[in-house]
């Protein structure tokens, strides 16, 4: 027995269709809209899956109904038991007469914002009663398809033999050095947030894991303020022994494409609330060298030298000549992190790649070093103090498989999903330079 005694929901809103006619059922949920014409009360009532009208012939129902109804206010949660009837003009083609009503919870008014879609917001003022901007369908929208997202995700993974890891997120120094890390108190001393599972995920190649994956939080203290960084933002990374960095790319386009295909299949609803005519390829997403971008870049008229990363102007160009994935390869070595493998017949180019949508950065990867002196050489190369990587440089002295990996940015991939323009949208409780609530 439920504690909320008889009270148990039969059907989501989107499931009472025609086949529901004559049924007695209940939907719970909150009051859209109220429209009292006087001989006749219309209520909508929402929940995560849609919207139901609940019609009240004002003359012809139960008094304690009507009662009740008349007190509803707008987003109370109420749960309501009703008959089904056909209405030609409602939402689905039904409508419920109600037979009792249930006010679980009066939400106060007025609202802090308009949850009907009706007043438009700017994003800091939804950002602020965020639990009421997530309850429009455009905006669970786009966490349906990110839940998708990290479900198809997961299964890819599982489905090809790899083990999901979670790795420490508080840690004692810096992955890659540089300066996007921050600083926590840990008892006596410093210690930092981590800025990605890098060295971990790869000592799991040294511990026999073989192939492993891990969906967690990245915290990196960006303090530019941009529509694609967040300080706090989910890394799906990916890391396989005895693979090289063609091997994971190979992977990283098949994971793309069964989650544009699980996503067409599976949300289309979301997908058309969204406007979003998202389409499965399915087809091999072009490789452009280092090298051919610096020429397509140049030749937009955006300069940029050999050797420099991409700077914001020179990933719009490319962007303007790639409409949807490419994968960028053949990047130099200086610009890449200490623990990427460089070519053995060019050393300046490393067998590094980055998976672009367009003008935006969705994923970096790599075939990493796994021989422990030349490590080590690299990470003194940049600047980095060696044995501040002990227990990293360790595992690769006693028995460490050749590997490569990749990390994307699951918010980031959700914007290209979605088709949002802003990160702020692809995630619940956005944490940027200048937000910290809710
Ligand atoms: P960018 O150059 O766009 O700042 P990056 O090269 O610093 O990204 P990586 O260290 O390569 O990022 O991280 C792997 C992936 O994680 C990126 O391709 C991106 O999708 C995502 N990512 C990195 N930083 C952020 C961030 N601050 N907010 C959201 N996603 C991020
Ligand atoms: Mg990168």
């Amino acid at each position: 027995m439920s504690r909320l005694g008889e009270w148990r929901r039969s059907h989501y809103t989107n499931n009472v269709n025609e086949n529901s006619v004559g049924k007695d059922i209940t939907i719970m949920g909150w009051v859209h809209e109220i429209r009292d014409l006087g001989g006749i009360i219309f209520v909508i009532i929402r929940d995560r899956e849609g919207k139901i009208q609940v019609t009240v012939p004002t003359k012809h129902v139960d008094p304690q109904v009507l009662e009740d109804i008349k007190k509803l206010r707008k987003e109370s949660v109420v749960a309501i038991k009703g008959n089904v009837q056909e209405a030609g003009k409602a939402i689905n083609g039904v409508e419920i007469i109600p037979n009792v009503v249930k006010v679980f919870n009066p939400a106060s008014q007025p609202l802090p914002m308009d949850p009907t879609d009706k007043v438009k917001a700017e994003i800091d003022t939804r950002l602020d009663s965020r639990f009421i901007d997530l309850r429009r369908e455009n905006i669970t929208s786009i966490f349906k398809i990110k839940s998708q997202l990290l479900h198809s995700t997961r299964v890819f993974f599982e489905e090809n033999g790899f083990l999901e890891i979670n790795t420490p997120k508080l840690v004692a120094s810096a992955t890659e050095g540089g300066t996007e890390l921050f600083p926590i108190t840990y008892f006596e001393r410093e210690a930092f947030l981590g800025q990605s599972p890098q060295l971990y995920k790869q000592m799991m190649m040294s511990a026999g894991f073989d192939k492993v994956y891990e969906i967690a939080q990245i915290f990196r203290a960006e303090e530019h303020d941009t529509l694609r960084h967040l300080n706090e933002a989910i890394s799906i990374d990916m890391e396989a022994s005895f693979l090289s960095d063609t091997d994971v790319m190979d992977i990283l386009e098949k994971l793309i494409n069964k989650v544009i295909y699980d996503i067409v299949d599976k949300q289309q609803n979301s997908l058309e609330i969204l406007d979003s005519n998202l389409e499965l390829c399915g087809c091999p997403f072009p490789v452009v060298t280092y090298d051919e971008a610096v020429d397509i870049i140049n030749s937009k008229g955006v300069e940029m030298e050999w050797g420099e990363d991409l700077s914001r102007a020179a990933e719009k160009a490319l962007g303007e000549v790639y409409d949807g994935f490419y994968f960028l390869t053949n990047w130099p070595s200086e610009i890449k992190p200490f623990y990427v493998m460089a070519n053995e017949k060019d050393p300046t180019i490393a067998h590094a790649f980055d998976l672009m949508y367009k003008d935006l950065e969705i994923s970096s990867g790599a075939m990493r070093i796994h021989q422990h002196d030349l490590l080590k050489e690299k990470i003194a190369e940049k600047g980095l103090n060696p044995d501040s990587f002990g227990g990293y440089l360790k595992a690769f002295d006693y028995g460490m498989p050749p590997h490569s990996g990749w990390g994307v940015g699951a918010d980031r991939l959700t914007m290209v999903l979605t088709g949002v323009n802003n990160i702020r949208e692809a995630v619940l409780f956005p944490r940027d330079r200048r937000r910290l609530t809710p």
